[in-house]
């Protein structure tokens, strides 16, 4: 059965040219910086069409960082909610511990080939940066990560991973001193070391060729579960759900099946302590249009166009802005996104960790509350597909914390 609502889609046709996604996406950039992405572009191309290049890229994904990850039938979580089966597609199992080595190890490989002997790269909660410091330790490049002051102290053990394996990590004390600032600071360093540096941007996100390139570096999880599934059940899921941060591992997990438009999918965004100012990431539910760091899509900002404050509890999905191929499917009513709140997400880790011995991390839960509550509402012969974005050895002594505090440190 086939969904009339939705338009033909033909996946490849975008972006175009100039990086657009119908009306989001594109190259906002100062002109120090066009000559640099206009490279990349080039370069990304000519690999990507390099048999050579993607047979040491898929050897190195599967020697170093674990591919191909299982999907894994959740059994128990499946027969507590009493509904659709909930398949979890397990990069949790990737080295390093979530989806993010993908892409931080084929950039890598990218800039080697370009004759970039320098690595520049922003994170949030440190996840980016240890895939990128372990991606160029392994390869002897050079490593410098910016990172928010503030984040830096949340995330010590990952500032002291990442240094571990011979990155420098440059604190950033401007602003709000988290990932958006980091931001700035990489794209800075970027447009003075552009000779010899090359800047991994760890999200399907920012100026034309980033959200396009760091998409095609993720697609390799659709293209597994879907081979996957079909093995497994003899036919294709019903359902996609994954976190949406900057959307990459959401739009690695869909983009094989953006064409089989029977298949739901939905995006899931932090709804943090509620849908009020300054208390939730989720930017298609208050954001509108506008440009940020190098691209045009729905963010959340006050009425003179000034950033929005975001909360999250996992810092992955603690973004103002989302992917510009994001934005465009879901004006075009094909990923649908819903959010799930910091309340919802606690009570979902505690559960997938008694009853699956998984441990997800906190960016992953929201994925899987929502997967939870859809598939109660779906009869037991559906078949549901969450990513299982990372793993949660990362937030457990968040999570201890807030429970914590919530009982009273009882
Ligand atoms: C960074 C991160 C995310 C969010 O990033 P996307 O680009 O939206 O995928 C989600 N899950 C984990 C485990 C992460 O580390």
């Amino acid at each position: 059965m086939s969904n009339a609502s939705v338009p033909k889609i033909d996946r490849f046709s975008l972006p175009d040219a100039g990086g657009h996604f119908g009306v989001y996406g594109g190259v906002y950039v100062p002109e120090t910086l066009m000559t640099a992405l206009q490279e990349l572009e080039q370069a990304y191309e000519a690999a990507k069409n390099d048999p050579q290049f993607q047979a040491e890229l898929k050897h190195h994904l599967k020697e170093f960082a674990g591919r191909p990850t299982e999907l894994y039938f959740a059994e128990r979580l499946t027969n507590h909610v009493g509904g659709a089966k909930i398949y979890l597609k397990r990069e949790d199992l990737l080295h390093t511990g979530a989806h993010k080595i993908n892409n931080a190890l084929a950039q890598v490989l990218l800039a080697r080939r370009m004759g970039k002997k320098r690595i520049i790269a922003e994170t949030g909660a440190g996840q980016h940066g240890v895939a990128t410091a372990a991606a160029c330790a392994k390869f002897g490049l050079e490593c410098v990560v910016y990172m928010g002051a503030v984040d830096m102290e949340r995330q010590s053990l990952n500032v002291f991973r990442m240094r571990l394996m011979g990155a420098e990590v440059r604190a950033v004390d401007a602003g709000q001193k988290t990932l958006k600032e980091a931001v700035n600071e990489a794209l800075r360093d970027w447009v003075t070391n552009v000779r010899n540096t090359h800047y991994v941007l760890g999200t399907a996100y920012g100026p034309h060729p980033y959200p396009k390139m760091v998409r095609d570096f993720h697609r390799v999880i659709g293209l597994e579960a879907k081979e996957q599934i079909r093995a497994r059940e003899g036919r294709l899921p019903d359902e996609l759900i994954a976190c949406v941060g900057g959307g990459s591992n959401a739009i690695g997990l869909f983009f094989e099946f953006l064409e089989d438009t029977e298949i739901r999918m939905t995006g899931v965004e932090a709804g943090g302590r509620g849908i009020r100012r300054g208390e939730h990431a989720a930017r298609f539910a208050g954001g509108r249009l506008g440009v940020l760091q190098g691209c045009k899509t729905f963010l959340l900002q006050d009425s003179d166009g000034q950033i929005e404050p975001t909360h999250s509890v996992s810092a992955g999905l603690d973004y103002a802005a989302v992917g510009p191929e994001h934005a465009f499917y879901h004006e075009r009513g094909r990923i649908e996104f819903a959010y799930a709140t910091d309340d919802e997400v606690l009570a979902a880790f505690q559960l997938c960790s008694r009853l699956e011995g998984i441990i997800p991390a906190l960016e992953s839960t929201h994925a899987l509350a929502y997967a939870l509550k859809r598939a109660k509402e779906l009869p037991k012969e559906k078949i549901i597909i969450a990513s299982l974005s990372g793993r949660g050895d990362k937030d457990v002594q968040q999570v201890q914390a807030m429970l914590a505090a919530k009982t009273g440190g009882k």
